[in-house]
């Protein structure tokens, strides 16, 4: 099911002007009302369910349920973001929590370069970056290869 915002926990990331759920949603669902400082998914229908304003909110006032073909009715689950790990609450419907932690980096916070291994890539190329003309499965026509 789409990302809600659970507005009693939302406190519009305290004014800031691009709050966090904004910032980091791939699609660009996620506004604030300006008035009452709390986020909204503007556009449920489009939402992926990828979990990433779930985990970046700052005050856990974001979830995404299961669909009740597969989870349970009245079950959750709800990640707590930390600097090295991510741990996940899973609430079972019938009270029962549990908690799995998993590392999430291997560089220090902010370290991190995604273009790192691109460097003199030809990003104009028909390939995928990470694509090594030689290692396609199936050859490109001469005509499209440079
Ligand atoms: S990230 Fe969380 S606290 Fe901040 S505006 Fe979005 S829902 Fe509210
Ligand atoms: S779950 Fe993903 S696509 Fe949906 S609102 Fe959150 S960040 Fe955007």
């Amino acid at each position: 099911m789409p990302s809600f915002v659970i507005q009693e926990k939302c406190d519009g990331c305290k004014g800031g002007e691009k709050t966090a759920c904004m910032y980091i949603c791939p699609n660009d669902l996620m506004v604030l009302d300006p008035v009452a400082m709390k986020a909204y998914n503007q556009e449920p229908d489009q939402c992926w369910e990828c979990f990433s304003c779930v985990k970046i909110c700052p005050t856990q006032a974001i979830e995404v349920r299961g669909y009740a073909d597969f989870v349970p009715l009245g079950s959750s689950i709800m990640p707590m973001l930390g600097t090295e790990d991510i741990m996940w609450t899973c609430k079972f419907r019938n009270g029962l929590i549990k908690r799995f932690k998993f590392p999430i980096r291997t560089t220090p916070e902010g370290a991190a370069n995604a273009y790192e291994s691109l460097k003199g890539k030809d990003l104009e190329s028909p390939l995928l970056a990470t694509e090594e003309a030689e290692n396609r499965a199936i050859p490109r026509p001469k005509e499209l290869v440079k």
